[in-house]
């Protein structure tokens, strides 16, 4: 018994079918990425004011300090440090 040419095309349009019903879903998923990517990127270029010197720097470069649940940005350590200590006293 041999097996026709156009049952072994039929078999390969359904093969092909159920791969891209499989695995077809998860390209669409990975397409919502790049948009959140973009997101990221806008936060990252956002400029804050160093209350000790007054400069502005990029919030990404910046020297972070949380005082309840508020946070304060600096252009550097020592910045940072000085504030620390006048809200000390
Ligand atoms: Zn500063």
């Amino acid at each position: 018994m041999l097996v026709s040419p156009i049952r072994l095309l039929i078999l390969a349009s359904l093969g092909y079918i159920l791969y891209r019903l499989l695995f077809g879903r998860g390209q669409g998923r990975t397409n919502s990425g790049p948009s959140q990517a973009e997101g990221k990127r806008q936060v990252d270029d956002v400029l804050v004011e160093d209350p000790v010197c007054h400069l502005y720097i990029p919030q990404r470069e910046a020297e972070s300090l949380i005082i309840s649940g508020t946070t304060h940005y600096f252009c550097s350590p020592e910045c940072r440090k000085k504030f620390q200590s006048e809200k000390r006293s």
